[in-house]
């Protein structure tokens, strides 16, 4: 079979099944491309929902390209359609509406959903999740002045609806199960600086506080306390939508496993994205990252691999939030409790360190993007480090690489 001229069909119209498309398309494939999403929008980035979408009344959804701007580009857009099943034996899916598509190499993007509360299920009070820009557009007008907004979960999704509530005049109480905010970054001082942050800006922060039930006027935790709320948000993590890789065999605990090169243990079936767990060289663990760039780049790499191309992705983790006006970055895993702070961690600007065994593991930087540049490379370089040298602030990391 000549791949460039394969039938390749992707599942999944999200950031990582987008980018494959366009990047099919940018490797020379000129076999016929077919992206199918369940959504009724075509391709858009998450990011801006739980922020400028939040913030800004009027603002739109970043949407990748527009319907005519994929059809130029020869590829075949399926909103509105949701894949049911795989047929490895007959390469071919079977489609919500009723028919089915033929493909000879396929593409998993189908990402994550998230966790619901079951305790929250029969509310009074309307209960959002955040995934979708049809999320966003209804939860947005319930962001006003004075509202009450009650926030389950301080990690990084809750506090950008947080801190876009709090922005926009409402009463924001946060909810943590952990004894610290942001607790999955691993992160001492950046928790320590997001509790800070929240605090100041009129947030009563509850950490160590269990949801226990929904009440007639909000939230019960498992302590008797009610929380009082007229909008609650659930920001509690996402799951990997894996029921199709599970039909053929292929979903394992966190994901569906590929190779670096993209590929699934079943032949010409490819995954990418949330949805996909991959080998990492920096990390020395199997991980399913849920960023913007790792559904990017993973995918694209991962397109080039189905023409036959010699691809492999290989990155540490890299993500970033935005909340008031601090940027957080965060790449590879801080996990770390003697975190090396560089500058002032009680102030707005400042970079967190973490070393194990003379390696950089993980690092968090506030609003200091030219730390974090020099700190994504220390971490895909596995270099030893000195410690002492990367707490002097004026120590340029770039010496570091050398
Ligand atoms: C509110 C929000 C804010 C975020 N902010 C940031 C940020 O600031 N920085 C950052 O790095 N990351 C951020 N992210 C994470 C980032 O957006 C995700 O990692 C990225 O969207 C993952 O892309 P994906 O294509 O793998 O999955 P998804 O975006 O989940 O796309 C998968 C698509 O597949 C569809 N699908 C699933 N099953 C089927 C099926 N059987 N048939 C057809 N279609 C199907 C889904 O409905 C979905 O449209 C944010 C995420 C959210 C939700």
């Amino acid at each position: 079979m000549d791949l460039l001229e394969s039938r390749i069909v992707i599942v999944g119209a999200g950031q990582a099944g987008a980018r494959a498309a366009e990047a099919l398309r940018a490797a020379g494939h000129r076999g016929a491309v077919t992206l199918i999403g369940d959504e009724p929008h075509p391709p858009y980035e998450r990011p801006q929902l739980s922020k400028k979408m939040l913030l800004d009344q009027q603002a739109d959804a970043a949407f990748i390209r527009t319907t005519q701007e994929w059809s130029d580009l020869g590829v075949t857009l399926r909103t509105g359609t949701r894949v049911v099943t795989i047929d490895l034996g007959q390469r071919k899916l079977a489609l919500s509406g009723g028919d089915d598509v033929g493909f000879d190499r396929l593409l998993i993007a189908t990402g994550t959903r998230p966790r619901r509360l079951a305790a929250l299920e029969g509310a009074t009070i309307a209960v959002h999740y955040l995934r979708g820009i049809d999320d966003a557009l209804t939860l947005r007008p319930q962001l006003v002045e004075g509202h009450r907004v009650a926030l389950v979960g301080g990690g990084v999704i809750g506090l950008e609806v947080a801190a876009a509530a709090l922005s926009r005049g409402c009463k924001v109480t946060i909810i943590e199960r952990a004894d610290h905010l942001l607790p999955q970054i691993g992160s001492p001082s950046l928790s320590r600086f997001a509790h800070d942050m929240f605090v100041k800006r009129g947030a009563a922060v509850l950490c160590k506080a269990e949801l226990s039930d929904h009440h007639a006027s909000g939230l019960m935790l498992a302590d008797g306390r009610v929380v009082d709320a007229d909008v609650i948000v659930v920001g509690i993590g996402v799951e990997p939508a894996g029921e199709l890789a599970q039909q053929i065999g292929l979903a394992g605990v966190q994901g569906i496993r590929v190779d670096a090169r993209g590929a699934t243990e079943c032949d010409n079936i490819f995954a990418a994205g949330d949805v996909a767990e991959q080998w990492s060289a920096c990390h020395d663990r199997w991980l399913r990252l849920e960023n913007w760039a790792n559904a990017q780049n993973q995918a694209i790499a991962t397109a080039r691999a189905m023409v036959g191309l010699d691809s492999r992705y290989e990155a540490p983790s890299w993500f970033w939030s935005d909340q008031f006006d601090a940027n957080i970055q965060v790449v590879g895993h801080p996990a770390c409790a003697n975190e090396i702070i560089r500058g002032d961690a009680g102030s707005a600007r400042f970079s967190a360190i973490s070393v194990r065994d003379g390696e950089v593991v993980g690092a968090v930087s506030v609003n200091n993007a030219k730390d974090m540049a020099m700190l994504r490379r220390l971490v895909a370089s596995r270099k030893k480090v000195d410690p002492a040298a990367l707490a002097n602030p004026n120590f340029d990391l770039k010496r570091a690489l050398a």
